[in-house]
């Protein structure tokens, strides 16, 4: 048993149930959970021992709960800007791609997550869920899982996949799709190895056909039976995310994207859909009223020009909603921070209306929305018997020059755009600025040789 006192937060934003922000505060984490959230001035009467480490912030931090990304595609970082796909939109962006992937090995699997998920943690992510739907050349989900273990993010890992290739009416090439009853069986295999469900996890598996576009009708409803068949095991998949998709959905199935997914089983609170730009104010009505959850990745659509998710329509029928980076070749970044900043203005322009959404409300999409999105209540906040996951930001920077009114507020209406400390888990990640669990230099050689390979393969 350890203790760690964070002590002298210049403000702390707990993300509590009473929503507290506290000036002066500490945080005393116990292993890997936090135990007590204390007023400075108090902080001699309220600690019953010393704490065996102290992280002495020094009045110029602000704390807050660390970042959950719900939407992502790590193995992306490989293709970020490729020449043929920078001005596509996502199907033809896609068709560019899939030939790319399909030079995927195990080891670009492994040295891309770790890539995608050092950026995450710098821009305050402390939780991540990657969308992994591409399995050539004997890549399997356990390359990823233990790349991500070793970098100490929490994670929820997504068996992806995809069923349907070009001559059924999908839009894979054949040669990239998998036939459904390995992809079921290695579904459960990976369930019954990896997925801990328990409190302060650090490791879950979701089911996740990749699209309507790229799955049967089959696959999602027996995906949706096996998930269903363990505890904690969520839905995920791509949903509505253009007019395109609207367009595939009605020719091939009849249906709206959302009454796709009613049909097959697909509304619930087990279920999180990315994208969902074009649902219509019945089907949001729909979500809010089964709890199925929203991934919302701002920058992706606008790089894609797929449009504007209705975000404030889901807040106020209330849909769960979280934020995603999305893939890195459709974002091209996977900066939690940018995304929170820029799904604010983007809320904003599509209401045209400067009170569509609030910075407050955007930190919570971050962090407490985005735990809610993944079936979490261990994470998201900072308060007693939450796991220890808070991010540190020292305000005496640049781009907060002038934004001491409102601290809290000036994160998403300023630029921050790096943490100066995270904790995983009640684990030091970052330390003044630099990861704690990977070196990055010989990382991001070997993962520049394997874009390259990738490339001219
Ligand atoms: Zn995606």
């Amino acid at each position: 048993m350890s203790t760690l006192l964070v002590k002298n937060i210049h403000t702390l934003v707990t993300m509590d149930a009473a929503q507290r922000e506290l000036r002066n505060a500490a945080i005393l984490v116990r292993n890997n959970v936090i135990e007590q959230v204390i007023e400075q001035d108090s902080i001699n009467s309220e600690l019953s021992e010393p704490p065996d480490e102290i992280l002495d912030l020094q009045d110029k931090h602000i704390v807050l709960p660390g970042l959950v990304n719900t939407h992502h595609h790590f193995f992306q970082t490989l293709t970020r800007v490729i020449p043929a796909a920078q001005n596509c939109s996502l199907f033809q962006w896609l068709r560019v791609l899939y030939p790319i992937w399909g030079n995927l090995t195990p080891e670009a699997i492994s040295i891309s997550s770790q890539i995608a998920a050092a950026e995450l943690i710098l821009s305050g992510c402390t939780t991540a869920s990657d969308h992994l739907y591409i399995y050539p050349n004997g890549c399997r989900l356990d390359d990823q899982i233990q790349a991500i273990n070793s970098i100490k993010l929490r994670f929820h890992a997504s068996r992806g996949s995809m069923s349907v290739g070009e001559s059924l009416g999908g839009l894979p090439p054949d040669h990239l799709v998998e036939k459904e009853a390995d992809i079921l069986k290695d579904s459960q295999r990976l369930i019954e190895q990896y997925h801990d469900n328990y409190r302060h996890s650090m490791l879950r598996i979701t089911l996740a056909p990749c699209s309507p576009f790229t799955v049967s009708t089959a696959l999602m409803r027996e995906s949706a039976s096996l998930a269903r068949s363990f505890s904690g095991v969520r839905l995920h998949t791509h949903l509505a995310e253009n007019k395109a998709d609207i367009d595939y959905s009605l020719a091939n199935f009849g249906m709206t994207p959302c009454d796709y997914v009613e049909s097959v089983g697909w509304l619930g609170k087990d279920v999180w859909h990315a994208h969902c730009v074009q649902l219509d104010d019945l089907a949001i009505q729909k979500f809010g009223k089964t709890g199925t959850g929203v991934a919302h990745c701002p920058c992706s659509n606008m790089r894609l020009a797929s449009g504007m998710a209705p975000i404030r329509q889901m807040l106020n029928y209330r849909v769960p909603v979280g934020l995603g980076v999305d893939g890195s070749a459709s974002n091209d970044g996977s900066n939690l921070l940018n995304e929170a900043r820029t799904a604010f203005l983007m809320a904003r322009v599509r209401e045209l209306d400067a009170a569509a959404i609030t910075a407050r409300e955007v930190l919570e999409l971050a962090t407490i929305g985005g735990a809610e999105v993944l079936g979490r209540d261990d994470i998201g906040a900072i308060a007693p018997q939450m796991s220890a996951d808070f991010i540190a930001i020292d305000i005496d920077r640049i781009e907060l020059a002038g934004a001491y009114h409102d601290l809290v507020a000036a994160l998403i209406f300023c630029q921050i755009n790096k943490v100066d400390y995270s904790f995983i888990n009640g684990y030091k990640v970052v330390d003044q600025g630099r990861l704690t669990t990977i070196e990055l230099e010989p990382l991001l050689e070997r993962h520049n040789q394997l874009a390259f390979k990738l490339f001219n393969s």
